[in-house]
């Protein structure tokens, strides 16, 4: 076995016992496996383990990543996790199926009126910005009920609901704070009428404690990968 598909058992484990002890179906809670900085080879390797959805940071990096692996065309679920710039915004519409990873009226109006009539809308969250001021990507909380009612609104994207990357924290206790907070402000856009069903959280170092927070998606690149080459730049 292959030490990807055996990195891909143990996190698998990983959320079943985090399922159990929170009470949660295991197949509420799905994986994302974050290949930023991974040669195609080793998305080849999970594909073949039995993994489907890879999460990118890098729009020309995970597009040439698809080019490569051309041959798993329909067979593999792209997700844009990392930040977005306006001139990106076609190539993404075009070649993704799911954008994590929006915090701007302006990024989703593009996505929406770019993504093309043959492919159904893009699966789109807002990243939330709940660490304050140590973090300069996401919406500040005040400001999400607008931004969502706004985002839900458009015609190509379908809003499945938030996404967080909390300051990293050393205690389960300290870990769970920020994903409790963002689960929150799921439960609030729901009670204001949207009908959002997703909450992307929980890293390799945080994951159990975004699955007892009630995370749907966890993003996981290390415990998947192993150690990255090169640093996440940019
Ligand atoms: C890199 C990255 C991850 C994965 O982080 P690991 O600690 O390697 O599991 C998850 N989410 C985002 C947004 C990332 O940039």
């Amino acid at each position: 076995m292959s030490s990807i598909a055996e990195n891909l058992l143990q996190v698998g484990h990983r959320i079943q016992a985090a399922c159990r002890l929170s009470d949660r179906p295991s197949a509420g809670v799905r994986l994302l496996a974050v290949s930023k900085t991974c040669p195609p080879e080793a998305v080849r390797a999970a594909h073949a383990a039995g993994q489907r959805d890879f999460g990118e940071n890098y729009v020309q990096e995970a597009l040439d990543k698809m080019a490569a692996l051309a041959d798993l065309r329909g067979q593999l679920c792209w997700h844009l996790i990392g930040p977005l710039q306006s001139n990106k915004t076609r190539a993404v519409a075009e070649a993704f199926d799911w954008v994590h990873s929006v915090d701007r009226l302006k990024i989703a109006q593009r996505l929406s009126e770019q993504r093309p009539a043959w492919l159904p809308p893009l699966q789109v969250c807002l990243q939330v910005n709940v660490s304050g001021e140590a973090s300069k990507s996401g919406v500040a909380p005040a400001d999400l009920p607008a931004l969502a009612q706004a985002v839900a609104a458009l015609p190509r994207l379908q809003l499945r609901g938030l996404m967080s990357i909390p300051e990293p924290a050393d205690t389960l206790a300290a870990q769970r704070a920020p994903h409790a907070r963002l689960q929150a402000l799921l439960r609030d856009l729901q009670a204001r009428g949207l009908a959002l069903d997703t909450l992307s959280m929980g890293m390799s170092a945080d994951l159990e404690a975004a699955v007892l927070e009630g995370a749907s998606w966890v993003r996981v690149g290390t415990a998947v990968f192993g150690q990255r080459q090169r640093p996440a730049a940019g």
